[in-house]
């Protein structure tokens, strides 16, 4: 819901101004017609103000010869993105019309445009998740690729939806097909509106400073260009993220500079989403007679122009004014009727707060069993959505690049740490009821039960959790630790062998000092994955202390280890970083050692170690045992 301004600047990509002259005289208006709409087409048309673009679409429309009904289903494609709708049914039905025309026509890439204005409007109206379909049917027809620069604005509107969903990962994989996409329509540098749905997925997720970073140029750039409707789209991304980070007096500031922008526009869309956003601000604040005008202009705002979209977050936050006021039956109420439609729109986080909401207004009602219940409720999804919220960023890590992955994984540290903060909170707060509930019943101490219980499993879960080295990757000397307790008793029972080989970087120190320190770090993780890519998924790579890293080889004698250590020697001499320095050669160390029955990891690293030492003694680059 909160997306929404941004998921409408995916479709209503803005054009740019073309110079206002007159048609040239001697042109029919079919020509006219195809030449404006070529401009529309080509890559230069993204990135401009809405005004511009709507000049063009009115341009067509004037332009359009009487009877002409191929040139008037390409039109209606393009129409029906326009922002002159004002009325959300009216406009859901043009485009339901413009998709009939265009398929009467054999007009596919019409078709397929018409389409993604039915996805829009039909995700504003019935949820994001009916939309989907819609448009993955829409992009698997433009997989020919005949059309890339429609198939990038599928996937960028398919993207929005995932990330209003709540799918981040999936999103981002979208946003980097589309940018691929624009790339082959020869479009050159970054599309605004992509980085806008990038931004807003970056955010949710959690991570404030990328979607900050993505933003502020945005803004710049659009300011720069007095482009009214553009500034209002960035600046409500700007407010949600200043409360989503606990901001509350810079989201208000951003908001209401939205407000401004979007004031005198003649759509209301985002002036409402400002308003909306604004309430959200003010409640934070603590300013719930702000809050409480805030929503009734917002309310206002949406009813003229028939759009249901955002219906239960204004109950929501209603209810929030409400209850802050004391008047707890009637925030009850207004949550009552939130519920189906939050419920029917998928969002977790939206379902989050609705619990947490209730359970706090129950809880000043004294309905003890109905608010744990729903402090449960509360707290299992933010389980589930802290599960998410890792699993996405997981994903995530797998596709971006390296510098970005410290970066995230620091976020998502932090954001856990948040979230076990806010979960400490809520079992504080049960605790207290505990009291009362001794009294009262015994059911409420079994669901106290369950509740310690799982966060017993989640504290599990953060354990396995820091088993990863974050410079590298691989392994750390914990994970190794646990790795080798298993094998270990594995080989004592089934009696294989297992060889270790430590690995020390020769002259590291050098190459710290030359070129810095992250350099050395580009070089570890260089060697890292080099090494990496050399073993069997049966063996174990680890880094056990700064530049010193553990091969475990199970079922491997000394013999077989030995050769594992030539495969990485040559590896490690073939490592190129011309990053850092095209003549920078990397050496390495190898001290091997197999098992012998009984003995301990520590002991089976000590004689790895000594031999570790005996290779540098004899001149380094090589293995011994
Ligand atoms: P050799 O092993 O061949 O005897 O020489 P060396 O220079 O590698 O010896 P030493 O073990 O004394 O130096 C290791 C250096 O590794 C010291 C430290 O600055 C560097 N180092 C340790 N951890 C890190 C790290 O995480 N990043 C970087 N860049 N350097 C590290
Ligand atoms: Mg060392
Ligand atoms: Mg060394």
């Amino acid at each position: 819901m909160a997306g929404a301004a941004a998921l409408a600047c995916a479709l209503w990509l803005t054009l740019p101004a073309a110079p206002a002259r007159a048609d040239p005289p001697a042109a029919t208006r079919a020509q006219a017609f195809d030449a404006t709409l070529a401009r529309l087409q080509a890559p230069a048309s993204l990135n401009l103000s809405s005004d511009a673009y709507e000049a063009e679409l009115q341009r067509l429309r004037v332009q359009l010869p009487p009877g002409d009904r191929a040139r008037e289903a390409r039109l209606r494609a393009y129409d029906c993105g326009s922002l002159r709708w004002q009325d959300a049914q009216a406009r859901l039905a043009y485009s339901e019309q413009a998709v009939a025309l265009a398929r009467a026509m054999r007009d596919h890439e019409s078709e397929a445009r018409a389409l993604l204005c039915q996805a829009v409007y039909l995700g504003r109206t019935r949820g994001s998740v009916r939309a989907l379909p819609l448009l993955t049917r829409a992009i698997a027809r433009l997989d020919d690729g005949r059309f890339p620069r429609l198939q990038a604005e599928a996937l960028e509107l398919r993207g929005s939806l995932l990330s209003d969903l709540g799918e981040q990962a999936r999103a981002l994989l979208d946003f980097q097909r589309a940018r691929a996409a624009y790339r082959r329509a020869g479009i050159p540098g970054e599309v605004e509106s992509l980085q806008l749905q990038l931004a807003a997925s970056y955010r949710r997720i959690g991570d404030w400073d990328q979607a900050a970073r993505l933003l502020q140029p945005l803004l710049a750039l659009r300011a720069q260009r007095g482009d009214a409707e553009g500034i209002a789209t960035v600046r409500i991304q700007l407010g949600y993220l200043a409360v989503e980070s606990g901001h509350a007096d810079r989201a208000a500031r951003e908001f209401r500079a939205a407000l401004a922008a979007a004031a005198p526009l003649q759509n209301r869309y985002s002036a409402n989403a400002a308003r909306l956003g604004l309430a959200e601000a003010q409640l934070a604040q603590g300013d719930t007679a702000g809050a409480q005008a805030s929503l009734r202009a917002a309310a206002a705002g949406f009813h003229a122009d028939r759009d249901d979209e955002s219906d239960a977050l204004l109950l929501l936050l209603e209810g929030q004014a409400l209850a802050r006021e004391g008047r707890h039956a009637q925030a009850l109420e207004r949550y009552r009727r939130a519920q189906p439609l939050i419920e029917r729109d998928g969002n977790l986080r939206y379902q989050a707060l609705l619990y947490r909401a209730r359970a706090a207004s129950a809880q000043a009602l004294g309905r003890l069993p109905q608010a744990l219940a729903d402090y449960q409720r509360y707290m299992e999804l933010q389980a589930a959505l802290q599960a998410r919220m890792r699993l996405e960023q997981s994903r995530l890590l797998e596709q971006e690049n390296e510098i970005h992955r410290r970066d995230l994984e620091n976020q998502r540290l932090r954001a856990e740490a948040a979230l076990r903060q806010a979960e400490l909170d809520a079992a504080r707060r049960v605790r207290r009821w505990q009291a009362l509930a001794l009294v009262s019943a015994g059911l409420l101490l079994a669901l106290l039960a369950a509740l310690a219980w799982r966060q017993r499993a989640r504290s599990r879960a953060l354990a396995r959790l820091a088993l990863q080295d974050p410079l590298t990757g691989v392994a750390n000397r914990a994970a190794l630790e646990a790795t080798a307790a298993r094998w270990l008793a594995a080989a004592r029972r089934e009696q294989w062998p297992l060889s270790a080989l430590l690995l020390d970087l020769d002259h590291f120190k050098a190459v710290n000092d030359r070129y810095g320190h992250a350099a050395g770090d580009a070089v570890l993780r260089a060697c890292a994955a080099a090494w990496q890519a050399q073993l069997r998924g049966s063996d174990l790579l680890a880094r056990t202390g700064g530049e010193e890293f553990c091969v475990l080889c199970a079922q491997t004698d000394a013999e077989a280890a030995a050769a594992v250590a030539a495969r990485l020697l040559q590896a490690t001499r073939a490592l190129r970083l011309p990053a850092v320095d095209p003549q920078l050669q990397v050496r390495v160390s190898i001290g091997i050692a197999q098992w012998e029955r009984g003995e301990s990891l520590a002991v089976l690293l000590d004689r790895a170690d000594a031999a570790l030492y005996r290779a540098k003694q004899r001149g380094r680059d090589r293995c011994e045992r």
